[in-house]
């Protein structure tokens, strides 16, 4: 049993002096104090539901700044050309980074894009929830099912009910309509990168624009954008998530809505890449499971969960040049239940209801500029922050604390990687 000040279940009202009970990893109960008692309680706390980081990169943890303000194709150059410098080893080092900035953010489940599998090891090793999109990449879809089943092999002994593998066909500038098509069939959870970007679109739809000298990594292009290409060939379902979805056109966000495509909004990726703001408003009008990713430290400054939220709700006041155009009680709703959606695991987490997955996260508030309470959601979504989370479980399991003692070595161990990535000798223990 755990209370505080507010508990916010996303389902259900908000409950002030809130408690919830757990029991063999479930939500037993939630309530008030009065109700159910005080168990362990956290003064000056809400409880949410934990935050469903719907697409990242935790491989990606200590990628920060390479390429930063770079186009594309110098980009994508620099990561390749420092990613081959590391062994699974050091991935599985920096991943475990990733997955543990997770867990201090109030982060409960990941969907994780993998290019190696080293997330899968750190989620299962840190307790952290996730499905793991193997990536694959090509014009082959023999080749891409051997990547997949390579990189399956090397998961395969931490699957499990808490950690589990998708496939992850890259984007439709990298792989081919066949690819798509061989992933589907797998039957497995399927993410995608769509529309991030007008070099995307440049790319697919003319043969043209920065991507081009890149070319022997892409797909060649057919006149179409990746969303027309597999409509058109009748692939586009509720099975795909596709994170970012910027560039959007009008047919091809109906295209989305009629197959129940998951969309994974990404606005700190977007913005930092200078690729724009996906139509959020627009998306969620009509009718789109739509969750909220950070996607990875590849392109963004960090896995801080609260910035994500907070640069959410700033995109969509900025685009729509209106005050009440996202409320904080929606962020939160898309944090959690929006991303359970997207990820097709609605039944299990996103919200605090009787028989769902103790997955909650306690959000520190006291001395806060939100305290005395006003509005609670306010408080989690404008005021919260990594340094305020006091506690996260999975499964009812605490699996973070404020004040912990293992950040060094994960630290420490992870920035030994990224001396490697550079071209460095790792610094001496
Ligand atoms: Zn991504």
């Amino acid at each position: 049993m755990l209370s505080a000040d507010w508990v916010l279940p996303v389902e259900g009202a908000p409950i002030e002096d809130g408690a919830v009970a757990i029991e063999d990893g479930r939500i037993a109960a939630v309530g008030t104090v009065t109700e159910l008692g005080p168990g362990e309680r956290f003064p000056g706390a809400v409880i949410v539901p934990g935050f469903v980081n719907a697409h990242t990169h935790l491989e990606y943890a200590v990628y920060a700044g390479f390429g930063d303000g770079q186009s594309f194709a110098p980009w994508l150059a620099i990561h390749i050309e420092r990613k081959a410098r590391i062994d699974r080893a050091e991935m599985e080092t920096i991943a475990r980074l990733g997955a543990a900035e997770c867990l201090a953010s109030g982060v409960t489940t990941v969907g994780d894009a993998a290019f190696a599998g080293a997330s899968a090891h750190a989620c299962a090793t840190l307790g952290l929830r996730a499905i793991v999109y193997l990536e694959v990449f090509g014009a082959d879809p023999a080749e891409a099912l051997r990547q997949y089943d390579e990189k399956l092999e090397y998961v395969r002994p931490v699957l499990s009910g808490l950690v589990r593998a998708g496939v992850s066909p890259h984007a439709p500038y990298s792989c081919s309509t066949e690819v798509y098509a061989a992933c589907l069939e797998l039957g497995v959870p399927v993410m995608t990168h769509f529309n991030e970007s007008q070099d995307e679109l440049d790319w697919l739809e003319r043969g043209e624009g920065p991507m081009r000298p890149v070319a022997d990594f892409l797909i060649d292009p057919d006149g179409q954008t990746g969303i027309h290409r597999l409509a058109g060939a009748g692939l586009l379902g509720s099975d795909i998530v596709a994170a970012h979805c910027v560039k959007l056109a009008a047919d091809e966000l109906e295209l989305l809505a009629s197959h129940d495509v998951a969309v994974v909004h990404c606005p700190r990726s977007n913005a930092l890449l200078g690729c724009g703001l996906a139509p959020l408003a627009e998306l969620r009008a009509a009718g789109l499971r739509v969750g909220v990713g950070t996607d990875g430290v590849s392109s963004v400054p960090s896995h801080d969960y609260f910035e994500e939220l907070r640069a959410v709700i700033a995109a969509a006041r900025a685009r729509s040049e209106r005050a009440d155009a996202l409320s904080p009680t929606e962020a939160l709703e898309l944090a959690t239940l929006g991303g359970a959606r997207a990820l097709g695991m609605a039944d299990e987490i996103g919200s605090l209801v009787v028989g769902k997955r103790a997955d909650l996260t306690v959000i520190g508030l006291a001395d806060s500029a939100y305290l005395p309470w006003e509005d609670p959601a306010a408080a989690v979504v404008f005021g919260g922050g990594s340094h305020r989370t006091l506690a996260t479980l999975v499964d009812g399991e605490t699996r973070y604390e404020k004040g912990g003692d293992e950040w060094h070595e994960l630290i420490a161990a992870a920035a030994r990687a990224r001396s490697r990535l550079l071209g460095r000798e790792p610094p001496l223990e």
